[in-house]
């Protein structure tokens, strides 16, 4: 059964509460040290966050994108980072989910539920795009086992997951339907992690390349029939984009709360700068683009959860739309605090840092873009 409108809530108010009391006071410092917050892994866990795609006998909410939707954008509120820890986990779980059988299901979902087992979603070949001709990670069958050999680039939680869902190439001449979904355990031999990436934003979550150097994986980890991995991950990309534009959204709305109240402090020419005219049409700006991110976010998530069919462009105009609002909204934000918005001393550049890749993961905004264009010109 779909979980209903007071439990929503109830998801909300803990998330908000988890967010506000354990994330927020730990953010500035896992951005400047670069740490992956194992702490906040136990305190997810503990709350559900990380089954929150399972089904309910797991934890779960029965893969209420809403529910997923809702505590991503919390949790980003206050760390970008932190709430990218949910966000991978829900990703590198739906593959599982759309693609594996009833004994799979029940084996990762028993894993993840009772040991907070972090997952990864490794799609991104050394070649990126989304083009099935990019893919150069192979599958080749050898008796009951697959030979796996490959790269693949900038995976988050690579090292740090304990199941890999993967996708490679078992019969180059098919083209989409040539590619195989995975799951791949760490401490598989041939399995190896790049270094850990440098990057920006983010900087609390790990990403790196994965590896596949003769990595043998049984047949029994194939998820869903052969040629069927294309299919898995364009669905569970489509899924989890809503999810990315809710994390763009709380990235805005905790930057649109600093600086609010920082408007409300900050005293120049003898007022706050509030008061000024300039400033409130930007913070009234800022607020209204946060308002309609929200809202197609919402509106995608609640179509699919009501499994209405072709939200494709939907979930790409709202993790589009709400990934520029995030990098316009946080910059602003930096713009409002001036001098001070500079400085490391307050979160705005943090979020603005953050925001960033919400417009290149997941398939960067071109590629959004494309997919709409592709859905409106087709016929
Ligand atoms: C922090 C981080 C975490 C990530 N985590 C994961 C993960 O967990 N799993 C995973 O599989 N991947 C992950 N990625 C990879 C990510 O999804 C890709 O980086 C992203 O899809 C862009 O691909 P690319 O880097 O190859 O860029 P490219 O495809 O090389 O694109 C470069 C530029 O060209 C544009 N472009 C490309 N093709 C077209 C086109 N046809 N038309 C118009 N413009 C185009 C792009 O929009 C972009 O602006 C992660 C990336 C980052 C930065």
């Amino acid at each position: 059964m779909k979980v209903i409108e007071k439990e929503r809530q109830m998801i909300r108010t803990a998330a908000e509460k988890t967010a506000q009391r354990i994330v927020q006071p730990r953010a500035a410092k896992i951005d400047a040290t670069g740490e992956f917050p194992w702490d906040l892994v136990e305190a997810f866990g503990r709350q559900g966050f990380l089954s929150l795609l399972l089904s309910e006998q797991y934890g779960g909410t029965n893969g209420d994108l809403t529910s997923f939707c809702i505590v991503v954008e919390e949790i980003a509120k206050v760390c970008g980072s932190s709430s990218l820890i949910i966000l991978a986990q829900g990703l590198g779980t739906l593959p599982i989910l759309l693609g594996g059988n009833t004994s799979q299901k029940d084996f990762y979902s028993t894993e993840i539920s009772e040991k907070n087992s972090l997952t990864a979603f490794a799609l991104n070949d050394e070649e990126g795009g989304l083009e099935t001709s990019s893919m150069k990670t192979q599958a080749e069958k050898q008796g009951k086992d697959y030979l796996i050999n490959g790269h693949k680039c900038f995976i988050t939680h690579a090292s740090i997951a304990k199941f890999y869902s993967i996708f490679a190439v078992t019969r180059p001449e098919h083209g989409a339907e040539g590619i195989s979904a995975f799951v791949v355990e760490d401490e598989t031999p041939g399995l190896i992690f790049g270094t850990r990436e440098d990057k920006i934003g983010m900087r609390g979550s790990v990403a790196a390349d994965v590896i596949f150097q003769n990595c043998r994986v049984p047949q029994e980890n194939r998820l869903g029939e052969e040629g069927r991995g294309w299919k898995i991950a364009l669905d569970a990309l489509n899924l989890s984009r809503p999810a990315m534009g809710a994390q763009a959204v709380g990235i805005a709305q905790g930057a649109l709360d600093f600086a609010i109240h920082y408007a409300n402090e900050r005293i120049q020419f003898g007022k706050p700068i509030s008061s000024f005219q300039a400033i409130q049409f930007m913070i009234a700006d800022m607020a209204t683009q946060v308002e309609a991110a929200r809202s197609l976010v919402y509106k995608a998530a609640d179509l699919m959860d009501a499994k209405v069919e072709d939200t494709e462009k939907l979930s790409a105009i709202s993790k589009y739309f709400a990934s520029e609002v995030a990098i316009k909204v946080t910059t602003d934000a930096v713009q409002i605090l001036g001098g001070y918005g500079f400085m490391k001393d307050y979160p705005v550049e943090r979020m603005m840092r953050d925001a960033k890749v919400t417009q290149i993961y997941e398939g960067a905004n071109q590629i959004q873009r494309w997919l709409v264009a592709q859905q409106l010109l087709k016929d």
